[in-house]
């Protein structure tokens, strides 16, 4: 085995190497929708350095580069193929450790996702790169700026040079810049500069990483030369009396011709000699002083040049800085008991879930039990469904935490993200407070993962895949840490409620509000009646509407909930009932007021709202239905002294809208909310006194077999806004009063609602008792669609007989211009019977491409699997 090899195709095992030790083969993850792991050559250079979670360069094809991430260390040569070399490592860091690649494992092998789909979607932007990927120009540099290119390396002053000039650049032009394959970590620093970043990025604040400081230069500052030497010294006298003489000459030649000039300076002076003296002023901060005016910044720069103020550039980190920790919330009686009861479960190891009623305080619960973790050592994570909906609980957290808490999202930026992601595996951060992607965090040593409204589908990950759920998974990655898991919900999802009365979770009440309140007292307003007797004007009720009225009277808050944005959902031609359908979805197009326009909610698609109709002509054009903005418009007209906010999509898309509507209300200048669902999470408001749901039915009929599970739980946790500090009320209107969901959020009766639903449930098959999996197949054609879906539930059959449903088309059976079909399995929950379905799955999709290949009989047809489907 001595002779070396003679072509590309002997294996690289041959190699006699000598003094290099350490495995000679890596199986890599690429970002790419692979089923496993690729194996690449070790080269001699980092033979013994490389280690399972490096993130490594190799090549893919013919030219493509990645940058991957090592899964697994071997002498085991492949024998299809010769392999090629790793050529070199992204960070001497691995960004991955073991606890983190089994937990990729699982994901990939549980909803039956390429691992390559789960590691993009664990790591932040900057750890993975690939060929296509496109470099931009931060907005935030400006290459104009004096220092621009301060500090950069060859490599890094030539690609920020480029994008002086260029838009964009992508890895491949790169490496022809450098003449080099590895560019990664030249990238990697650039990002870090805030020069670069990568295109997909979504940065919706820019937070500097330095900040200018503002100071009086040191020849002139009195108190700096004291500081420098020794207390009462000649050589102290001197410099003091040198400072002051300086400082006065300076004054006295700006009193004479510098006027604005002099005014900086006096703002500088008044700053180190205020209270706040020994924070630093930065030059943002002294420029908006109201006295400089415009003048400001060219006046500044002239005391720059001169000497005789001087800026310093200081970094600051990204995470948060400053905050001060506080003391924990005192558990009151009842909150004690469960806290007992929570740490019992705990000890007994098993998942808790803590069934506690809107306003019972489970926050001062999972304070408690973070807090525990942290005294031994452990870290925390604090699951939440949604980011933007949380500025509120970051708030709380801060309080008692300060800077020991990270907030993780996919709406930081790339760089924010890294920062946070090294910090969470250096042990830095004590805890994390994220939305669904902060799963993938490398936490050193994860004690504990609360998941708060555990019930919210949105923990549920759709697109793009891999499609998980945040929950599940939260569950398995405690476990596999030997960790703790606190599940909390004033509406547990029947999964988790079923699991603690299988004694698989431990079930933990806490039935009372904290403190003095009370839970909201829930009426039905009659649709019907009212219609009948002339009280329905517009779409609200006059019982709503007079309740509306005396509870603003008395100064309190109002939050009105519809499930739907824009203002109609329909617009319909009376003569010829012509309805504007999207061009690319199989959905009507919703009418939207302010811009005056028809959009679809599926896609992107838009067009101008016509005034007659295009079909026959006619002017007679209605509105079926109402969306939020509706309401607001109604609202304007019959109550025009309160002041209206809308919290949707349309305006709140981005964290920054979203919190500021929040603050405003929070704050009292705005006396009526209206929104979709997103009013109904975890926000906590004092002056809430009354919450309309303006239609219940929209909810109750919606064609899904979790459709009252949701509407229940979206009723319960919107009515309980109401009535936070002192006697709340809730009204709902429908036209079906005698609807037994409704009844149940009426009684706040959990309980019935769950035993109804269960039965629902086992009677027709659904979760918690069968496992669900559905695959959607989609196509640009109608009967390739239905083909491809027919071959493959074919196969599946074969495997599994009558646990295949359909093919059949969904309620909307087109979406951006591609047919769908759909097949459901239905599973008994048996990991044997799991592990055929999960074989047969990859064996169809396996089939549908090899036929394909072959005859091309289902081209560009494409298959998603979604395991647990919501
Ligand atoms: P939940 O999440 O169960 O709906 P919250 O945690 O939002 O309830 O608590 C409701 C309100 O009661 C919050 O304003 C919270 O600050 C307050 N609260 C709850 N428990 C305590 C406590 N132990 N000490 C002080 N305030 C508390
Ligand atoms: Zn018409
Ligand atoms: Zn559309």
């Amino acid at each position: 085995m001595a002779s070396s090899a003679q072509t590309s195709a002997a294996p690289a095992l041959t190699r006699q190497t000598g003094a290099v030790e350490g495995p000679r083969f890596a199986d890599c993850i690429l970002p790419l929708p692979l089923a496993d792991a690729f194996t690449y050559r070790v080269p001699d250079a980092l033979r013994g350095e490389l280690v399972a979670g490096h993130a490594v360069e190799v090549p893919f094809g013919s030219s493509k580069l990645y940058s991957a991430v090592v899964a697994r260390l071997h002498d085991e040569a492949p024998r299809e193929f010769a392999p090629k070399d790793i050529l070199g490592l992204v960070d001497d860091a691995p960004v991955a450790g073991e606890a983190q690649l089994a937990f990729w494992r699982w994901m990939a092998g549980y909803y039956a996702h390429p691992i390559g789909d789960v590691m993009t979607a664990a790591l932040p932007g900057p750890f993975r790169l690939h060929s296509e990927t496109r470099i931009v120009r931060h907005p935030d540099f400006d290459p104009d700026a004096e220092d621009a290119f301060r500090d950069l390396d060859d490599k890094g002053y030539a690609v920020a040079l480029a994008l002086a000039e260029k838009e964009a650049l992508s890895i491949k032009d790169i490496q022809q810049l450098l003449q080099r394959k590895t560019v990664h970590a030249t990238l990697r620093d650039l990002m870090a500069r805030g020069i670069v970043e990568l295109e997909e990025d979504f940065q919706p604040r820019y937070k500097p990483k330095t900040k200018k400081r503002i100071a009086l230069a040191p020849a002139l500052d009195a108190a700096a030369a004291e500081a420098a030497h020794p207390e009462g010294s000649e050589a102290q006298n001197a410099a003091v009396e040198a400072a002051e003489d300086a400082l006065q000459e300076a004054f006295e030649a700006l009193e004479r011709r510098a006027h604005k000039q002099l005014a900086v300076l006096l703002a500088v002076l008044a700053h180190e000699q205020g209270p706040d003296g020994d924070q630093p002023l930065y030059r943002s901060q002294l420029l908006r002083r109201p006295e400089l005016g415009s003048s400001g910044p060219a006046a500044l720069k002239a005391l720059l040049d001169k000497g005789i103020l001087e800026e310093i550039e200081v970094t600051v980190s990204r995470l948060a800085e400053g905050h001060e920790e506080g003391a924990l919330p005192v558990l009151s009686a009842v909150q004690q008991q469960a806290y007992a009861q929570v740490r019992e479960g705990f000890a007994e190891g098993v998942p808790v879930l803590l069934h506690g009623v809107t306003g019972s305080g489970k926050t001062a619960l999972y304070l408690h039990a973070m807090d525990a973790e942290a005294r031994e050592g452990r870290q925390a994570l604090y699951l939440v469904p949604e980011i933007a909906l949380t500025s509120q609980l970051v708030g709380r957290l801060r309080a008692v935490f300060g800077d020991r808490i990270g907030v993780y999202h996919s709406r930081s930026s790339a760089a924010e993200r890294v920062e946070t992601w090294q910090a969470a595996a250096s042990g830095k951060l004590d805890f994390v407070i994220g939305a669904r992607s902060a799963v993938f965090l490398p936490f050193r040593k994860l004690g504990l993962v609360v998941v708060d409204e555990e019930h919210d589908a949105s923990f549920k990950q759709f697109d793009p895949s891999p499609r998980y759920h945040a929950r599940d998974a939260a569950v398995w990655l405690a476990h596999a840490a030997g960790g703790r898991v606190l599940l909390g919900s004033a509406t547990p999802s029947l999964e988790s409620m079923h699991n603690a009365l299988e004694g698989k979770y431990r079930r933990v009440p806490l039935d009372v509000r904290y403190g003095t309140g009370e839970l909201p007292a829930v009426r039905l307003v009659d649709l019907r009646r009212e219609a009948q007797t002339q009280r329905l004007d517009g779409h609200l009720s006059t019982t709503l509407a007079e309740r509306l009225q005396a509870v603003l009277d008395g100064g309190d808050q109002v939050i009105l909930f519809q499930n739907r944005r824009g203002y109609a959902p329909t617009l319909r031609c009376q003569a010829c009932s012509w309805v504007p359908q999207c061009v690319r979805c199989d959905v009507s197009l919703t009418y939207h007021k302010h811009s005056h326009d028809l959009r679809c909610h599926l896609c992107a698609y838009r067009k101008p709202s016509p005034s007659s109709c295009p079909a026959c002509g006619s002017a007679r054009l209605v509105y079926q239905g109402f969306g939020t903005e509706k309401i607001e418009d109604e609202l304007a007209l019959r109550f025009p002294d309160a002041r209206v906010a809308r919290m949707d999509l349309d305006t709140a898309r981005g964290k920054q809208a979203h919190e500021r509507i929040v603050h405003g209300f929070e704050q009292r200048d705005i006396d009526i909310l209206v929104g979709t669902q997103m009013v109904t999470k975890g926000l906590d408001f004092e002056g809430v006194k009354l919450v309309g749901i303006l239609s219940a039915d929209a909810l109750l009929w919606f064609p899904d077999f979790r459709s009252q599970e949701r509407a229940f739980q979206l009723m319960a946790q919107v009515s309980g806004r109401a009535g936070r500090r002192g006697p709340g009320e809730v009204l709902i209107q429908t036209w079906d009063t005698k609807h037994p969901i409704l009844q149940h959020v009426v009684e706040h009766d959990y309980a019935r609602f769950y035993q109804q639903e269960l039965a629902q449930r086992r009677h027709w098959g659904y979760p918690p008792f069968l496992r669900l999996i559905r695959l959607t197949v989609t196509h640009r054609d109608a009967g390739v669609c239905a083909d491809a879906a027919r071959f493959l539930a074919k196969g599946l059959q074969d495997a599994l007989g009558k646990r295949v449903l359909g093919p059949t088309a969904p309620a909307i059976a087109r979406i951006r211009n591609r047919y769908r079909q759909e097949i459901l399995l239905k599973l008994e929950k048996d990991n044997t019977i799991g592990r055929t379905a999960r074989a047969a799955i990859r064996n169809g999709t396996d089939r549908l491409a090899v036929s394909t290949a072959q005859n091309g009989a289902f081209k560009q047809a494409r298959v998603a699997v979604d395991v647990d489907p919501w």
